[in-house]
């Protein structure tokens, strides 16, 4: 996929200092005519393929070996789309009819690989973006990345490559890396043999079979590893740190999501917050008597207002009712856990349980800081952009991001559509200025 660079060459004729600068750095130089796109996830394919419908070409580099890594590499076997797939669908494409309302992991990766079949993508894997930054001199973008080749002998080789481009689509998700907290203790644990692992490697609760774990965090994914441990005889223990909003994952036949969909359609969003949550009430009675206490706004403003995502119980809180899986009471402001010890834990409150493995379903990160340097688009403190849905997706100099609206699948496909239309309209009207200048200096006479 290697794109002549003629343009950067006429450049360099002209201008000594672009020359200078190529020849400092020791990079192999790929001039992209289109957008190069980072990451290969759901958001990336869906830029690919939008932009591939509006006749412009793209390449994408994808860090990893395959499509949708976070779900082919980094979920556990259980998943499901937590939401019905009419809204999960990428766009131009929608789910087999066959498939079920909540397909799980292995069907949505079908889903992902038939799509980018039929859109023709083809990313550039174990590309790892290091740098990206833009040159004003040459008003085009500078993306570094690394690659791993294996080189002569035993070694790997490091291979750096420099894509120089017009449009930049940042693509590397809300879930680049995991977050791993700080507890007192968990060295002594680990070095004692205890387990510690994050629910980016946790794959099925078979290998916990007989152990006590205790897993830390209660967003959907601790809620639905706690299931899996049970269904596979461990003995889980939930810690619940913060307040949390858990409503059932369907109401009166509808799945909560789109029931709140429509609902918002005619009613203020705190009017549906007040039936979700009296609806919920219904279903699974005072969530707080076993140690999941609710925040003070309701589940859809918090998502609006700190993102924070409601949990959709897939039947985790029976568990808990039945005290199959112990609910670790939450307390205001202090943290549950007061340390661990070798194949112990110490709450807070003084009480010690024995212990064999610590799961950690305590979230990812952005990584878009440590490899874009640009000061406008883009926090640095949490790698979102800095404008609030539905104007973070456009930043400066044809820079863009997908997937970054705290909105699952669905804000990825809006992304995807909009700067498709965006970079469409400047690519043409660049086409067409290429176009005129070329014919005229073929067809009218010099004066
Ligand atoms: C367990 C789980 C369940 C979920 N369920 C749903 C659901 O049901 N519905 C829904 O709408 N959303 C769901 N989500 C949200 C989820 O984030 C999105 O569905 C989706 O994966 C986001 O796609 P993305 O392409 O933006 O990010 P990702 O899927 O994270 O893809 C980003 C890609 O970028 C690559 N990358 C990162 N950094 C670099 C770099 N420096 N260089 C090159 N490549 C890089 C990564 O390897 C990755 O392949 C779920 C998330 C999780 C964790």
């Amino acid at each position: 996929m290697e794109w002549a660079w003629t343009e950067i060459q006429g450049k360099r004729a002209h201008d000594p200092v672009i020359v200078d600068k190529m020849i400092c750095s020791s990079a192999r130089r790929v001039y992209v005519p289109g957008p190069v796109i980072v990451g290969a996830g759901p958001s990336g394919l869906a830029m690919s393929a939008c932009l591939r419908e509006k006749g412009v070409p793209s390449i994408i580099l994808e860090r990893s070996n395959c499509i949708a890594s976070l779900w082919q590499l980094k979920t556990y076997d259980r998943l499901c789309l937590h939401l019905p797939k009419q809204f999960c669908e990428l766009p131009l494409m929608s789910f087999p009819k066959n498939f079920p309302i909540y397909p799980s992991k292995q069907q949505f990766v079908k889903y992902l690989e038939n799509y980018a079949e039929a859109f023709g993508v083809k990313p550039l894997f174990n590309e790892t973006v290091k740098l990206a930054e833009f040159d004003t001199v040459l008003g085009m973008w500078r993306v570094r990345s690394e690659s791993k080749s294996s080189g002569s002998g035993f070694t790997n080789e490091l291979m750096v490559t420099e894509y120089v481009c017009r449009w930049l689509v940042v693509a590397t998700g809300e879930n680049a890396e995991v977050m791993i907290p700080d507890i007192e203790g968990m060295g002594e644990f680990a070095s004692a043999g205890g387990k510690v692992v994050h629910t980016g490697s946790y794959k099925s609760g078979e290998m916990f079979k007989g152990r006590k774990v205790l897993v830390v965090g209660c967003g959907n994914s601790g809620m639905e590893v706690c299931l899996d441990l049970c269904h596979h005889g461990a003995r889980p223990y939930l810690v619940v740190r913060d307040a949390v909003h858990v409503l059932p994952r369907e109401m009166l036949g509808k799945s909560t999501f789109g029931l709140s969909m429509w609902l918002l359609k005619w009613l203020p969003m705190p009017l549906v917050d007040r039936f979700l949550l009296f609806m919920s009430w219904l279903v699974l009675g005072d969530t707080s008597k076993l140690g999941l206490v609710r925040p003070k706004l309701g589940p859809l403003e918090l998502k609006n207002v700190a993102g924070k995502t409601p949990v959709l119980d897939v039947g985790t809180l029976t568990k808990i009712k039945s005290g199959d899986i112990k609910c670790v009471m939450w307390k205001q402001v202090c943290p549950a856990i007061r340390r661990l010890k070798p194949h112990a834990v110490e709450f807070i409150d003084g009480r010690r349980e024995k212990l064999d493995v610590i799961i950690l379903a305590t979230g990812y990160r952005s990584n878009v800081p440590s490899w874009l340097k640009e000061g406008n688009m883009f926090s640095d403190k949490d790698g979102f952009p800095k404008k609030p849905f539905p104007d973070g997706w456009r930043g400066d100099n044809g820079l863009y991001a997908v997937g970054f609206t705290n909105r699952g699948l669905l804000g990825a496909s809006m992304d995807a559509r909009r700067i498709a239309e965006d970079i469409a309209q400047c690519w043409k009207a660049e086409s067409k200025h290429h176009l005129t200048s070329y014919s005229s200096s073929i067809l009218l006479p010099h004066t």
